[in-house]
């Protein structure tokens, strides 16, 4: 069972930012090693991979979901929370 830290004030947070990887400074695409791709005949247009998404580099065009591979850091997250396997992480070409 997990223990809650609480939190009072600034003193009681971590000395430096948590995530280095926040999409509004860098370009975490260039960290990528696997990349997703979508298969759309097996999406449900369901927006959970967008909603999950920890960099929010997945947008909704039409019904489906459309990569920002210039801010994707093939975390994964998406492929594994999507519901009807509709996401599969591929090795990236450089
Ligand atoms: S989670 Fe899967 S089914 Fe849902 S929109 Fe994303 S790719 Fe499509
Ligand atoms: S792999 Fe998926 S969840 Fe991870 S950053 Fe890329 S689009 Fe977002």
């Amino acid at each position: 069972m997990s223990k809650e830290i609480e939190i009072r004030g600034v003193k009681d947070m971590p000395p430096m930012a948590v995530s280095l990887g926040l999409m509004t400074v860098n370009k975490t695409g260039s960290w990528r090693n696997m990349r997703p791709v979508l298969i759309a005949e097996k999406c449900t247009a369901c927006s959970i991979c967008w909603k999950f998404c920890p960099d929010m580099c997945i947008n909704i065009e039409g019904d489906l979901p459309v990569f920002d591979y210039d801010y994707c850091k093939g975390c994964g997250v998406c492929a594994h929370e999507c519901p009807t396997g509709a996401i599969v992480m591929e090795e990236e070409m450089r």
